[in-house]
């Protein structure tokens, strides 16, 4: 028996704002061929692997201690890494890191969002932006993208401005449609935001497209800039996620922090990936050249594809997307249904992967479109 089982989450004195709602749940399914959630496909090197084992290993000597409570050897070793990938000459005192992106999405709500206060976001876009909104009681405005999934800066610097939203949320390349906006495009946008605008950059690295940091010494009450390494940097296992901001928003983040948030595990561990990252990011092109071979294969079986500058690919158009989603399943390929009618997502895989997954498609083009 299972003590406490037969109340449900009805009998609990829940926040209201939470009734009804449903938690985050990419299916984590044992499935031959798993497109779903934007991971890198490449396994970290052996060498890669040796150093953070290493790594670790010394940091284990030092496990009755506290860590860094300011991560700032982490924190200067991404400041190296973003000045390289960006041209922009960042600091320490520019970065912060968390466990994954989705806490410093939390943490910036946490601080300049909240009860009373609300935040913006243009929909479809990365699912967990109104998720950790209800988490941090914060008002969810919903604005939307155009109907080819771009954002339509115009409608969307009315929205700003007659909404006063505390946060805007523009995700560059946007998930799940994988689209990016330009910096004068989001110029227009912070120009008009009374408050904080999070440019979530978790697939930076996968778009030539400048990167919004190049704004923060014009706006730095306004800007700040979302990474990962999740993503480019295979490391979603780490959970390692970053900012760039002004020092004074950095300052402000620590009102909200836990003490230690980051483990003398994740430190170690995630300075050295960042150590073997020209290897690793070595990878990105490969997964880049992957993802134009399987939109054309896609677009040559009738599919719409979505432009994407990101490591994934929108396309439809399904008469039943949920049906063709578990279609894919059923032969083994686990993509995913984002939710959007007539589409699903899939992830770029291994050229195998992206062959199991084009197999499937080709006979799914004759039944499902
Ligand atoms: N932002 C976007 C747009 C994402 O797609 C993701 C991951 N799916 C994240 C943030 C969060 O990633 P993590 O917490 O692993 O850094």
């Amino acid at each position: 028996v299972v003590p406490g089982l037969g109340v449900t989450i009805d009998d609990l004195p829940l926040r209201e704002n939470l009734r009804g709602k449903s938690p985050y749940g990419a299916p984590q399914l044992k499935v031959a061929v798993v497109l779903n959630t934007n991971e890198n496909p490449h396994p970290p090197s052996e060498a890669l692997i040796a150093d953070v084992a290493d790594s670790v290993r010394a940091a284990a000597a030092e496990l009755h201690r506290y860590p860094d409570r300011d991560a700032v050897a982490l924190r200067a070793d991404l400041a190296e890494y973003l000045t390289e990938a960006t041209g922009v000459q960042l600091t320490t005192e520019n970065l912060w890191a968390a466990n994954g992106s989705n806490e410093i999405l939390q943490q910036l709500l946490q601080t300049f969002a909240g009860p009373g206060r609300s935040a913006l976001g243009f929909v479809p876009s990365y699912s967990m932006h109104p998720i950790i909104s209800d988490g941090t009681d914060t008002t969810w405005l919903h604005a939307v993208r155009a109907s080819d999934f771009s954002l339509d800066v115009d409608y969307a610097v009315a929205e700003v401005t007659n909404r006063r939203p505390d946060v805007v949320f523009v995700t560059s390349p946007n998930n799940p449609t994988g689209g990016s906006i330009g910096n004068d495009e989001l110029r227009a946008i912070v120009e008009v935001a009374p408050g904080i605008v999070i440019v979530d950059e978790a697939y930076g690295e996968f778009s030539d497209q400048p990167s919004a940091v190049e704004l923060i010494d014009e706006y730095p009450t306004k800007v700040v800039v979302s990474r990962t390494m999740s993503k480019a940097f295979a490391f979603a296992g780490g959970r390692l996620g970053y900012l760039a901001a002004s020092p004074a928003i950095v300052d402000a983040l620590q009102l909200v922090r836990l003490p230690y948030h980051l483990s003398v595990l994740t430190q170690a561990a995630a300075r050295a990936a960042l150590r073997h990252r020209d290897d690793t990011l070595a990878g990105v092109a490969a997964i880049i050249a992957e993802r134009k071979r399987v939109a054309a294969e896609l677009d040559a079986l009738g599919y719409r594809v979505i432009d994407s500058d990101a490591n994934f690919l929108l396309f439809g158009r399904f008469r039943d997307a949920p049906a063709t989603w578990q279609r894919y399943l059923d032969d083994g390929v686990l993509i995913r249904d984002v939710g959007i009618a007539g589409h699903l997502r899939v992830t770029i895989g291994l050229a195998t992967e992206n062959d199991a997954f084009l197999d499937v498609s080709r006979t799914l083009a004759a039944t499902d479109l």
